[in-house]
């Protein structure tokens, strides 16, 4: 097991107060803090070797360049990609899902096709979808689950038909912290002959993923939940998938010939990255990405279970508890509510005990709606928080629970 002291270390928000209390931070789901050498890639980078990337002759520019497509070979090898050309920087999640729901639809559905996503998606696995489903006429089918937060697979095989063309699901639900039977969905679809698009949101930074296992056509997420900058996020694409969707935008760098009548397009992957792409971000992802391998994902996995595991009974032991999300295999992400103490409330106070949690619907409503709340309180655990942390989470609950007797 890795040195959490040490690791605390790395990440120097974490010893700052707020309100003069020791900050409790847990809003991890949300965007995770960075350490010291994530910081320090962006300041050094600006410092020191800033230029444009791809076009330039001069030596800075070979600099920035190397880079950048270093930080994209960290990334395929991090989730063990194929080629650098299935990886795609993008913004973020959310980016690279509407990427593929735009390209997609676009080109490969008619009217009265159908995507499947479930009922437990961030917005940002349906709206993109919808959008499409606006203009095409395509249609949505939703996978149902149980009261306890885990997907009916018998319902999503019934849910295949003949104009079943996707299916786009999250890994680990960002409310629940459901780790979804991700190869299974995926092996159901490929029988229907079905590509899968995978949300990694909630997953990349808590477990070892491995696109070629799971079999993934489309794997996203983002760079600043795994404790990398912010506007900087991954589309990793089966090559073949790649190669046959056309552009998202255009622009500079996707191209190979422009001329008024016809313009022919960059190979893979930069047919999808029009403009000047973010090259200071691409490069503190990688330090973030060989940050975490240093520590392992293994390792990070089996500290946030046991942690998740610890935090699960302490907060139950809490009269009133009630906690939203109780699958077999789930993360380090805890939803609940407390008595009749809305979430919002129960937020509000716990910060001013210097406890950052998440309240509110999570970008989630359709979820909202499935389990007759109107939000929750979210804690979200990182590879350096602690069970004193746990404990003054508890502490701090229990408190404000004493409050609205
Ligand atoms: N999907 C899931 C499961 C998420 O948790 C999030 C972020 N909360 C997103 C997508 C969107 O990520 P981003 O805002 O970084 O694009």
């Amino acid at each position: 097991m890795y040195d959490i002291n040490e690791v605390r270390n790395d990440f120097p928000i974490l010893s700052r107060t707020v309100y003069g209390k020791p900050l409790v931070y847990f809003d991890n789901g949300a965007t995770t803090q960075k350490p010291r050498c994530v910081v320090e890639s962006i300041v050094n980078e600006y410092y020191s070797v800033n230029a444009n990337v791809h076009r330039g002759v001069h030596f800075l520019s070979q600099q920035a360049t190397e880079l950048h497509e270093a930080s994209r070979e960290t990334v395929r090898r991090f989730i063990n990609a194929r080629s650098i050309s299935e990886i795609v920087f993008t913004r973020g999640t959310t980016e690279s899902i509407n990427l593929v729901a735009s390209s997609f639809v676009g080109s490969q559905m008619k009217a009265g096709d159908e995507v499947i996503v479930s009922v437990m998606e961030h917005h940002s696995n349906i709206v993109p979808w919808q959008l499409q489903a606006e203009r095409s006429g395509i249609s949505l089918k939703v996978i149902p689950m149980n009261d306890r937060g885990e997907l009916l697979l018998d319902e999503y095989e019934r849910l295949f038909s003949e104009r079943t063309r996707m299916v786009s699901v999250t890994h680990v639900s960002n409310v629940l912290g459901t780790i979804n039977p991700v190869r299974k969905i995926i092996d159901v679809a490929h029988a229907h002959g079905v590509p899968v698009l995978i949300d990694g949101a909630q997953s990349i930074p808590h477990m070892p993923v491995d696109v070629q296992e799971l079999d993934a056509d489309f794997y996203v997420f983002s760079g600043h939940k795994v404790y990398g900058p912010t506007g900087i996020g991954v589309l990793y694409g089966k090559e073949d998938w790649l190669d046959r969707l056309p552009p998202y935008q255009g622009g500079g760098e996707m191209i190979q010939n422009v001329s008024f009548e016809k313009t022919t397009f960059n190979e893979l992957p930069f047919k999808f990255e029009a403009g000047t792409p973010d090259y200071i971000g691409s490069t503190a992802l990688a330090k973030a990405i060989d940050y975490v391998s240093a520590i392992g994902m293994d390792q990070i996995a089996s500290y946030e279970h046991e942690l998740t595991v610890y935090a699960m009974s302490r907060l139950k032991e809490i009269p009133g508890m009630r906690i939203l999300g109780e699958a077999d295999h789930k993360s380090g992400v805890i939803s609940f509510l407390v008595g009749n103490i809305h979430h919002f409330d129960m937020g509000t106070l716990l910060d001013r005990l210097g406890i950052a949690v998440r309240t509110g619907h999570h970008c989630a409503e359709p979820l909202m709606r499935r389990m007759g709340v109107e939000g929750t309180v979210r804690a979200s655990l990182g590879l350096y928080n602690t069970k004193e942390e746990v404990d003054a989470l508890v502490a701090g609950v229990e408190r404000v629970s004493r409050m609205f007797d």
